[in-house]
């Protein structure tokens, strides 16, 4: 009796729910998949530090199930559909009685897995599929207003989503067994459609720049739970006072690893709670204030489950869509290579582009800079965050272009406009995030270097000037949000 176990973002061996499920039973074995499906990659714009983020976990996992005498095979397809087709042969040709997955909530994905729900009834062999809420602390769908709608405020949901989670059990269970050596024999047609790991990291390294690659977080699941034990144990207290100071760096880095499924979110909150025993009951805490991150990144899953056409370009916000954007490409490349003239931006934007990581604050305040500064459509924004970021995610990153362009869910009322300026000031004080990424101001003081022109810039600073004035963009992007909302 074969199992089968297909990865997909959840590449791990503690805590995931579905492979659990698949090693239950002592009398069937369980043999691995993943399906590498490039062209879908291009579609979604996963960029290539995610890329060579996944291969390298795929090369630690094959090692990890070897170990465990779980046969595992990374195969390869092209897209969903032809993932599909791939898939079902496998299924009939090693007669699988049973098919075991994790949830992912995104439109193509959920189209993809109601294809293979249907199979049940066409392949002969396949006896059951098991499907699991594995990447949420809360399946989508379960916290819901009295009038049985998702919520679209994220407070409320919060309350109501604590109110849940705290009356489950949150249970992590812990890697399978080892098992017995068991021979499978891969059917002939599969053998060239097998790629080693080795050779799988060597493509995306190659095609990945190395200042992306210096900067990949460490991959393994156990580098991804010891950064988890380190932050609970050292950091997590002080969350709410230093998450907000890029130079600190003091928040988790976990992004990356909870994305890909390196780590579960239930892992994340028991350890938490394991440092942090009264967690729930001290809203005003470090460690409250980090567990509220962990519910946002809930809402906006949560999200694109009940409004499916947040994943197809949609805002939330109806009359938004009637906003003309100016959508200057000259203005667009100026952001996008970190060459508008504000220094927290392009240090930001530099950030990114050499890193594949951005911290929280600057994300909100480079994606409010392209709405609101340049008035160009969050949309693209949102693309080239994704063609960058090692922890892109759509939801999240939906949510979050969302929010700052006033379209979506909480939006922040739309004439609430960040002053990039005045960010800088608050959250890079003495300058020295700016310094690391933009060198061409590392000489200058603390009070010039967050608006050079502005305070005499030293003689033949080698520095753009500001491509927009702020205050009359400010004026514009109002005008243009208060057009849009008179069309309704
Ligand atoms: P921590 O501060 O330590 O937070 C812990 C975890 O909580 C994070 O790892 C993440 O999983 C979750 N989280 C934290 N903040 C948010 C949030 N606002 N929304 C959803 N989840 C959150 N996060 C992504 O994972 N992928 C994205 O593609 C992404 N795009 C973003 C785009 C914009 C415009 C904005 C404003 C935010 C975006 N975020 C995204 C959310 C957030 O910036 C990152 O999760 C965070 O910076 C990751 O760093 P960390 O792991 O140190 O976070």
């Amino acid at each position: 009796k074969i199992h089968l176990m297909w990865f997909r973002q959840d590449l791990r061996l503690i805590d995931n729910q579905a492979l659990t499920a698949a090693v239950e039973d002592k009398d069937a074995q369980t043999v691995a998949i993943y399906i590498h499906t490039e062209a879908q990659w291009d579609k979604h714009e996963t960029s290539m530090g995610a890329r060579a983020f996944v291969a390298r976990q795929l090369q630690s996992l094959d090692a990890e199930l070897r170990e465990l005498n779980i046969p595992f095979y990374v195969l390869e397809s092209t897209d969903f559909k032809a993932s599909l087709k791939l898939l079902n042969s496998f299924v009939q040709m090693h007669h699988v009685h049973a098919l075991f997955f994790n949830k992912q909530y995104e439109v193509n994905e959920l189209a993809r897995d109601k294809e293979v729900h249907q199979w049940i009834n066409e392949i002969d062999c396949l006896a059951y599929i098991a499907d699991f809420d594995d990447s949420v602390l809360v399946p989508p769908m379960k916290v819901l207003t009295q009038q049985g709608e998702m919520y679209k405020v994220f407070t409320p949901f919060r309350n109501a989503f604590l109110k849940v989670l705290t009356e489950q059990h949150l249970r992590v269970s812990k890697a399978p067994d080892k098992k017995a050596e068991n021979v499978f024999v891969l059917d002939g047609q599969f053998e060239s459609l097998v790629i080693s790991c080795k050779d799988l990291v060597q493509y995306y390294e190659k095609n990945t720049c190395q200042s992306i690659l210096e900067n990949l977080p460490k991959v393994s699941e156990t580098e991804a739970i010891n950064s988890l034990r380190v932050f609970c144990t050292e950091h997590a207290a002080k969350y709410d006072e230093v998450r907000n100071f890029p130079y600190q760096d003091k928040t988790s880095r976990l992004s990356a690893y909870l994305v890909h499924g390196l780590l579960s979110p239930r892992q994340c909150v028991r350890r938490l709670m394991m440092v942090h025993p009264n967690v729930f009951n001290e809203p005003k805490s470090g460690a409250f204030c980090w567990l509220n991150e962990l519910i946002w990144r809930e809402f906006y899953k949560h999200l694109i489950v009940a409004f499916p056409f947040l994943c197809k370009h949609q805002p939330m916000i109806e009359w938004t869509k009637n906003i003309e954007w100016r959508n200057d490409m000259s203005l667009f490349d100026a952001w996008k290579e970190g060459k508008t003239g504000y220094p927290i931006v392009d240090a930001a934007m530099r950030q990114l582009n050499q890193t594949g990581w951005m911290h929280n604050r600057l994300r909100m305040v480079v994606a409010s800079f392209l709405v609101k500064d340049l008035l160009i459509d969050w949309r693209l924004g949102e693309s080239y965050f994704m063609s960058k970021l090692v922890d892109g995610d759509l939801a999240a990153n939906n949510g979050g272009w969302q929010w700052a362009a006033s379209t979506g869910c909480d939006a922040a009322p739309y004439f609430r406009i960040f002053n990039p300026t005045s960010q800088s000031e608050k959250f890079d004080e003495e300058g020295h995030f700016i310094r690391k990424y933009v060198p061409e101001l590392a000489k200058l003081s603390s009070s010039t270097i967050h608006e050079p022109f502005a305070k005499n810039a030293p003689f033949g600073l080698n520095y753009p000037k500001p491509i927009v004035e702020h205050k009359r963009m400010r004026e514009q992007t109002l005008a243009a949000y208060e057009k849009a909302k008179s069309f309704g």
